[in-house]
């Protein structure tokens, strides 16, 4: 009897053992292939968004299901792949390595490394798609990113957990902007990713070998889908991006992603999606165009202090076909962000460089992400700005100028002078209350706008050298009164006589 027990127990055993290690895998077979969108029949189990599993060791993604057919797009080499092949579901969704192992490292959308630096070691993953943090999961954005670039933190600032649009046409420094605001986090503790969609391959290897010069590829991590590959992967790279820097913000860190551009993104979607046969709508875009950048930047978030305090800050890049922001996926990208930095062909070729036409630029964040210094002397600067503008318009008729107008043109004159800013130049946020503390009180009157930048190049050094402590006050505080201002002015008009 108790022989018979104990062949029960272990046959019992073998058969919970069997269920355990069991899975069942659905299959179907390619029916077609094109330009990287392989057709399925015989797959009547599978999600939206699911890995396939192609034999031969290749992957693809769902994205149509439709009754008798499974419209997926190709992760692998379109060559390797062929009509007949048996494809298996996977019940997972793409997921690519994540945590410290990427930093320094180039990927592609996959997460297979492009550096030639040797595999990538690490137990993390992370699904490419995730949903973005609830509301009660999100705390208020509150605090600056800087940029080090003067015209954008004084008047666009940005805070940590926004989503701020680069905007403009094509060659109007874009990129640059961008990547100043990568070489800006440098000592600051932010992490940064940079995902290239639809670049030419020496673009992105002049900015891999730029964000080394500057020593910022030591916090960032590239994802790169060149111009020349398939379009499922530039519509993956974003996503890829995204869900690295989250498991950065989850873990508690400050995160930037710059998404170059989401122009070719929506371009790379609207190409699978009319390989898959979709229906497509204005400008030959599918119905779901919004949605699928909604999507990924809601994942920007400022998170609340249980789940760590991380955030993640996104700078989306869109480019404009002559100056058109009233375009359909400029206008969808504009709606979703949280502001935008417009950058102008004219002031572009002008000299104005950076470029940014401040009318049209804005940040709902604004002010409640600055700090009280910036915010007390940046307001004067954007309103004398906007009126300057305003006044040089009308000047370009001939008019006879009265000498109030004439003011407000030497004012605006000077004041753009000293908001350009070469590349690569980042400046401190201390050394910008500065520089406009002079704008603002007009302290530059009589200089000319030429030798504007070697004036305030030279008055920074000046105060470094003869009166570090109202700049270590500026930095500790990051406050300013009224006394810290007159004894500003009072070091400039010494300058000024001593020079
Ligand atoms: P694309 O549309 O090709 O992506 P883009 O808008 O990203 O172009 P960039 O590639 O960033 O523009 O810049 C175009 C050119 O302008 C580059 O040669 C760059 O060196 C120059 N440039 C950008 N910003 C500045 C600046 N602040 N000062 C001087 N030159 C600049
Ligand atoms: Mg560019």
């Amino acid at each position: 009897m108790t022989e018979l027990n104990f062949i029960t127990e272990q046959i019992k055993n073998q058969i919970d053992g069997f269920k355990k290690n069991s899975i069942v895998r659905l299959a179907g077979r390619i029916i077609s292939s094109n330009d990287g969108v392989i057709m399925i029949e015989g797959l009547n189990d599978v999600k939206n968004g699911e890995l396939l599993y192609i034999s031969g060791d290749n992957y693809a993604l769902a994205l149509n299901l439709e009754e008798k057919l499974v419209g997926a797009i190709l992760l692998s080499s379109v060559q390797s792949v062929s009509a007949g092949d048996i494809v298996y579901t996977t019940g997972k969704i793409v997921s690519v390595p994540a945590g410290d192992a990427l930093l320094g490292r180039v990927i592609n959308p996959l997460g297979t490394p492009l550096d030639g630096k040797g595999d990538i070691i690490t137990d993390i993953y992370r699904n490419v798609e995730s949903p973005a943090p609830s509301i009660m999961e999100r705390a208020k954005v509150s605090s600056p990113l800087y940029t080090g670039i003067t015209a954008i933190d004084s008047m666009v600032p940005i805070g940590k957990g926004q989503r701020e649009l680069i905007i403009g046409d094509r060659q109007t420094g874009k990129t640059s902007l961008a990547l100043d605001a990568i070489i800006n986090q440098k000592g600051k503790n932010v992490l940064c990713v940079y995902v290239a969609i639809g670049q030419k391959s020496s673009t992105v290897t002049k900015i891999i070998s730029d964000l080394i010069k500057y020593e910022a590829l030591e916090y960032t991590v590239i994802v790169s889908a060149t111009a020349g590959q398939p379009a499922p992967l530039q519509y993956l790279a974003p996503y890829t991006g995204t869900a690295i820097a989250e498991e950065f913000m989850y873990a508690g860190r400050d995160v930037l992603i710059v998404y170059d551009d989401l122009t070719k993104h929506a371009i790379a979607y609207r190409t699978i999606s009319l390989l898959l046969k979709r229906p497509s709508g204005r400008e030959a875009y599918p119905g779901d165009i919004f949605y699928i950048h909604s999507r990924l930047l809601e994942r920007s978030a400022k998170l609340c202090d249980a789940l760590n305090g991380g955030s993640l800050t996104a700078l989306p890049i869109i480019e404009t076909l002559a100056g058109d922001i009233s375009a359909y996926i400029p206008t969808n990208v504009i709606s979703i962000t949280d502001g935008q930095i417009y950058l102008e062909s004219e002031l572009f070729n002008e000299g104005i460089r950076p470029a940014i036409n401040v009318g049209l630029s804005v940040s709902r964040v604004g002010g409640a992400a600055q700090c009280n210094a910036m915010r007390k002397v940046s307001g004067k600067v954007r309103l004398d700005l906007a009126h300057y503008r305003e006044m040089a318009l009308f000047s370009r008729f001939g008019a006879e100028l009265d000498a109030s107008t004439k003011d407000i043109l030497n004012r605006g004159e000077l004041l753009t002078e000293s908001l350009k800013q070469a590349q690569y130049c980042p400046k401190k946020m201390c050394d910008m209350v500065v520089e406009l503390i002079v704008m603002k009180n007009n302290l530059l009157k009589g200089i000319k706008p030429v030798c504007v930048k070697e004036f305030i190049d030279g008055l920074i050094k000046y105060i470094y050298k003869k009166h570090k402590e109202v700049i270590e006050k500026i930095v500790i505080t990051k406050d300013i009164d009224e006394s810290d201002e007159n004894t500003i002015i009072s070091i400039v008009k010494e300058y000024r006589e001593t020079n």
